[in-house]
């Protein structure tokens, strides 16, 4: 495999290529949606929290029975940590995730009557959560879009395309938030998550096999 030529200096976007990756996107991923099972936002922001370093088939296969044993902040913010660890157990870094979890119900019980707040700033507020979650339950749960989901497929997608050099989550969300009409944000975050896990995979891209590849400056030669 051609090694692609991901350290090369930025290409700068310019709308015509933005565009095209914006057809070819749509085109591979007509109608993406959140990976992960929810029924409401309490239980999305709980689903996100336990993403972390995990995978979203992972987290589905522990979230219903966790979620039968603590149905809401309420029943989450009166456990202990070590209560919930064992719903847990399987998806890692299972300690702070329970720590994590039960602050948060805690305070979404102290500070917003047990309800998730449909607000960026009262959501980044809250214990362990940063932008990427808020808006992962802001586009997801409420159909409110703020800005751009920036996990680390979007990161990596962002730089290969040439879409950021950023190197904070903060300074990519801004580049592709001026680089993408706003009505695209929140599809446009899960295509470029779908396709960094199928095909331009971190150690590994399939350039052959990309549809994005004329229009990315990192695809393999020729
Ligand atoms: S897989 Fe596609 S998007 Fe990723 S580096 Fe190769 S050509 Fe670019």
């Amino acid at each position: 495999m051609t090694t692609p030529r991901h350290t090369q200096a930025r290409q700068p976007p310019d709308i015509d290529r933005i565009a095209r990756l914006g057809v070819a996107l749509d085109a591979l991923f007509p109608e993406p949606r959140c990976a992960l099972d929810y029924r409401d936002a309490f239980e999305l922001l709980v689903a996100t929290v336990l993403s972390a370093q995990s995978t979203d088939v992972a987290v589905n296969r522990a979230t219903p029975a966790l979620f039968a044993r603590f149905p809401g902040p309420a029943a989450l913010a009166a456990a202990a940590p070590e209560d919930v660890i064992p719903f847990i157990r399987a998806l890692g870094l299972y300690n702070n995730k329970a720590r994590a979890l039960v602050g948060l119900a805690r305070d979404l019980q102290g500070r917003h009557g047990g309800a998730v707040p449909a607000d960026l700033s009262a959501l980044i507020a809250l214990p362990g959560v940063a932008r990427k979650t808020a808006n992962v339950v802001l586009q997801n749960a409420f159909g409110v879009v703020e800005g751009f989901v920036v996990d680390t497929h979007v990161s990596r997608l962002a730089g290969r395309l040439g879409l950021s050099a950023g190197g904070t989550p903060d300074a990519i969300e801004r580049d592709l938030m001026a680089a993408f009409p706003r009505a695209e944000w929140a599809r446009r975050s899960h295509q470029l998550i779908l396709h960094g896990r199928q095909t331009c995979d971190a150690r590994r891209p399939r350039c052959g096999d990309c549809t994005l590849a004329p229009d990315c400056p990192a695809r393999g030669a020729p």
